[in-house]
């Protein structure tokens, strides 16, 4: 009784006198959510009968803890130490991230009583925790998402984040590749506030230590936070998206760049990372007007690999892109458009398909070529050509005109499908899209 008199004296000095910064803080910035519980817990110790700990837990509204009352004990012993005539306080201040969600931040203070005055002797801040104050819920990626694809996806994000625009060298990239960010859904190193979601990775040689991926660039994964897609093309619209396979090709490709600019259409270019390795500055032309993907390193069918093989030429392919551009392709044809499950599960990206395939490479007539593509063309069509054949190059130009003559806009493939596409799914034009298998 006496011991409890004391601490509870001495909770009361803290509260009321003002005689620290933290409890107002508690007070101000938690009240409505977080109705700080006095808890007093008389921490036995056979070596230190003195010793006494006061936690403020924060709870819901209808009195379950949002947090476990444990490692903060724990947390105050250790501050506490051998100290005499002391008594250690656990406080959390907090502040609302989305949704229920609110990051609340613990401290350790330690109190010592010397010559009748109350001191402040020391202050130790905790690791947060975000925590849904409604359901107890802690953050995990699991609270946000939904599958592992979409794990998957956010993950490349955040190296694409770390990537762009950065000029890391092909060893920081390898180590940028290597790092991980959200390893399951289980993960609790993030946070996210209105704009972003920041994940804290494991320590890594390029010591970062966090990145800021913005909400607008990853909303449609967040599938278990936000309802619904972002907004994709009308199929009823009549776009159509022009891709070409297996180049930069130093003859054929700046033709195809010539007409593609004389008619203002933007296409998207599927490049060969040995074609990009040997023509840099022109692969660099190319994905300055156009979108730019990956069609793997040497043409290779990704379906007959081992799955770690699978990746390695992926990621080969994306390390020679990311050198001659500056920037990480979102998006992956395989060749052949061979792709299966198996070895598929370590590539990040989505692979993209065609509904229309001119098969330019099957002849060096024109005629065959433009008939086939203007008379099969529906709209959201993808287009499959290649920028590596010369008449590849002269049906080029009947192609465009034709579609345009029947009320035909080329996009991108971005602009035709949406920026946020899912591994493991496979795309042949809007609306058309099944998981690979
Ligand atoms: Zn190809």
């Amino acid at each position: 009784m006496k011991y409890y008199q004391w601490v509870a004296g001495l909770a009361l000095i803290g509260l009321l006198a003002g005689c620290h910064k933290a409890q107002p803080a508690v007070q101000s910035q938690t009240k409505p959510l977080l109705k700080a519980q006095r808890a007093i817990f008389a921490h036995s110790s056979s070596t230190n009968a003195g010793k006494r700990i006061h936690i403020l837990m924060p709870q819901t509204a209808n009195g379950k803890a949002l947090v476990k009352a444990a490692p903060y004990q724990a947390a105050a012993a250790k501050a506490l130490g051998k100290a005499k005539a002391a008594a250690a306080y656990v406080t959390f201040t907090g502040h609302p991230l989305q949704a229920d969600y609110w990051q609340l931040t613990p401290s350790v203070q330690v109190y010592q009583v010397k010559n009748g005055t109350t001191k402040l002797v020391k202050k130790q801040a905790l690791k947060p925790v975000n925590v849904n104050t409604k359901t107890a819920e802690i953050l995990t990626a699991g609270s946000l998402l939904n599958t592992d694809a979409e794990l998957q996806a956010v993950n490349y994000r955040a190296l694409k984040q770390v990537a762009d625009g950065k000029h890391l060298s092909a060893d920081q990239l390898k180590q940028a590749q290597a790092i991980t960010w959200l390893k399951n859904r289980q993960a609790t190193n993030l946070t996210v506030s209105a704009k972003t979601l920041t994940i804290y990775p494991a320590a890594n040689p390029l010591q970062i230590k966090a990145v800021d991926i913005p909400l607008t660039a990853i909303s449609s994964y967040l599938s278990k936070w936000h309802q619904g897609q972002a907004t994709v093309a009308d199929a009823k619209q009549k776009l159509v998206a022009l891709t070409f396979d297996d180049g930069p090709n130093p003859q054929t490709t700046p033709q195809i760049l010539n007409t593609l600019a004389k008619f203002h259409v933007q296409a998207t270019f599927f490049l060969l990372g040995e074609q990009v390795a040997q023509n840099p500055a022109l692969s660099a032309q190319v994905a300055a007007g156009h979108e730019v993907g990956t069609h793997t390193y040497d043409h290779e069918n990704i379906a007959a690999l081992a799955p770690k093989a699978a990746v390695a030429e992926v990621d080969q392919s994306l390390a020679t892109l990311y050198e001659a551009t500056g920037k990480l392709p979102t998006l992956l044809r395989p060749p052949y458009g061979a792709m299966d499950k198996a070895h598929d599960a370590g590539v990040a990206l989505p692979a993209i398909q065609w509904s229309i395939d001119s098969r330019d490479w099957t002849t060096t007539q024109v005629a065959p070529i433009v008939s086939r593509v203007t008379h099969a063309t529906y709209p959201g069509s993808i287009i499959l050509m290649h920028d590596i054949h010369p008449q590849s190059v002269a049906a080029l130009p009947a192609i465009i005109k034709g579609l345009q003559a029947q009320g035909y806009r080329f996009v991108t493939v971005s602009q035709l499908l949406g920026t946020q596409l899912l591994p493991h799914e496979q795309y042949f034009g809007v609306g058309d899209h099944r998981p690979i298998e």
